[in-house]
């Protein structure tokens, strides 16, 4: 297989790996030339997961972390952020609270409480990931791994031999190389901030810069949010981006639109950037901190995957196959270092695809269509599908229909603070199938992720018709178009 894999590049592989599929969960005596079935790099969403699917089958799985147990998600990634997404938000619901009858006392709010819990609830996760590891009776080994060749890893001064090894090292933040880069931090350096900046910079137009625009402008610091294109949130749909931009202007955040950073200057305790968009050059001073969050590379890089001839794409992600096999059948890669949509269910899925197709001989494979996510800013957003643009150029101006409503929900009927709620269907005209469903509202990802099943099963706008309100509520719009 070895040889095989090292000939034929990844498109004339797949039918080898269907056969890998058929018996591929030989006796244990043809695995004993092997230390481990399947050896791990990376602890975090997708190794986790696979790990302890592919032990689940009786595999005999080592991981190996040279940082926290968790990965990117846990420790400085999804969870720290949403904590920090529920802090701000609940300054929202207290300015809120005085519309329902409620007085609400001097309002002071404590970064390093915050952070504290934060951290120890982070603390708590890692350690019962670490549990998770040991009942499934996975080995953790801690340092840095390297591969050496198809079927060995070494860390440390110590080699192991195994049947499988899967690279899960996910993703670092990039910096662009400009003058004074140096004074700036990322979402990494974003976590260890242990006082909130009263004035901050965040550079980026994507979902991390977005969110932290959001939160840090919650907890009441002023914030000027720096991106590259007229909208937020590329790739996502129009009316979302246009609404997103008008909310996070009215939530004080001075946004400047079409702008690049030429380069950056220390001033005093904090930086002054140098701006450039179409019209002028303009100058943005004294910020206490200036935080970039400008995209990701996936970690491919000295972990000897050039050494045993692993394909990578153009911007060093590990070119995969359908069931995650790289150009070295015995090498498999899962998650962000795939560069496969960058989210964690997306790597903890199809890694236990992988382990339910290798090591439980099912026949699964990860489906990369419909993949709903959200954006947690005030309000959030939730998407799943075709935006209004990708279904117009794949069906046609005339191949769709499109609903949609904005409106103030009724959440804010009392309140001073009227934060909107826009709602929006993409049928396919000729089937009536519902190709996206999208939303930026209060609860946003809570309902979208349950559209999601109606999306992913193939639901028609006349399923959605048929389907029963909930009232009072703003899901109940996705049933009540027309
Ligand atoms: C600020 C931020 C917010 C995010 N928010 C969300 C969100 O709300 N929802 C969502 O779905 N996704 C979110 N993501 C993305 C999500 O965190 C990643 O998609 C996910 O963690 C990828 O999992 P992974 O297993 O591929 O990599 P990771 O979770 O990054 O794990 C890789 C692990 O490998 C280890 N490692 C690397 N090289 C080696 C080596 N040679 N030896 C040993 N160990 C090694 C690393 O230390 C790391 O622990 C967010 C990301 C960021 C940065």
């Amino acid at each position: 297989l070895r040889a095989y894999g090292e000939q034929h590049p990844i498109g004339e592989r797949l039918e080898l790996n269907e056969a890998l599929v058929d018996n591929a969960w030989v006796s244990s005596s043809a695995s004993n030339a092997f230390e481990y079935d399947l050896f791990v790099i990376g602890a975090g969403s997708g190794g986790l997961a696979t790990a302890q699917r592919a032990a689940s089958y009786g595999a005999r799985v080592a991981i190996a972390e040279d940082d926290r147990v968790g990965g990117t998600c846990v420790i400085r990634g999804c969870i720290p952020k949403k904590l920090m997404v529920y802090a701000a938000a609940m300054g929202g619901f207290l300015d809120d609270a005085g519309g329902y009858g409620w007085s609400v006392g001097e309002r002071t709010h404590s970064w390093r409480e915050l952070v504290a819990k934060r951290d120890a609830a982070v603390a708590n996760l890692e350690r019962i990931h670490e549990g998770h590891l040991a009942n499934a009776g996975v080995d953790l080994l801690r340092g840095r791994a390297r591969l050496v060749a198809a079927n060995e890893v070494c860390l440390g001064e110590r080699r192991y031999r195994c049947r499988y090894v899967l690279v899960a090292s996910g993703s670092t933040p990039i910096l662009p190389d400009i003058d004074g880069i140096e004074h700036t931090i990322t979402s990494d350096g974003f976590f260890e901030l242990d006082e909130r900046p009263e004035r901050v910079a965040i550079v980026g137009g994507g979902y991390i810069a977005v969110e932290f625009a959001s939160i840090l402008a919650g907890l009441g610091s002023r914030v000027s949010l720096i991106i590259r294109r007229e909208l937020p949130l590329r790739g996502f749909d129009i009316d979302l981006r246009r609404e997103l931009l008008a909310c996070l202007v009215e939530q004080g955040i001075d946004v400047h639109a079409s702008t690049t950073v030429s380069c950056i200057e220390a001033d005093g305790g904090g930086v002054r950037l140098f701006l450039q968009n179409p019209e002028c050059a303009e100058e943005l001073g004294a910020e206490q901190a200036l935080v970039y969050a400008v995209g990701r590379r996936p970690n491919s890089a000295d972990i000897g995957l050039e050494d045993v001839r692993v394909e990578l794409g153009a911007g060093g992600q590990i070119a995969v196959d359908a069931h995650g096999v790289t150009s070295v059948p015995s090498v498999l890669a899962v998650g962000d270092v795939t560069g496969k949509s960058p989210l964690t269910p997306v790597a903890i899925q199809a890694g236990r695809a992988m382990a339910d197709r290798i090591f439980g001989g099912k026949p699964v494979t990860m489906s990369y269509d419909d993949i709903p996510t959200a954006v947690f800013t005030e309000p959030p957003i939730g998407t799943v599908g075709l935006s209004e643009d990708e279904a117009r150029e794949c069906l046609g101006d005339d191949g769709i229909r499109v609903y949609k409503a904005r409106f103030t929900p009724l959440v804010h009927a009392l309140t001073d603070r009227k934060l909107p709620t826009l709602v929006k269907m993409i049928v396919d005209a000729d089937s009536d199938r519902v190709l996206g469903c999208h939303m930026i509202g209060h609860d946003a990802p809570e309902i979208i992720q349950g559209l999601a099943v109606a999306i992913k099963a193939g639901a028609t706008k006349a399923d959605f018709d048929a389907t029963v309100g909930i009232h009072p509520s703003s899901a109940e719009e996705f049933v009540t178009f027309s």
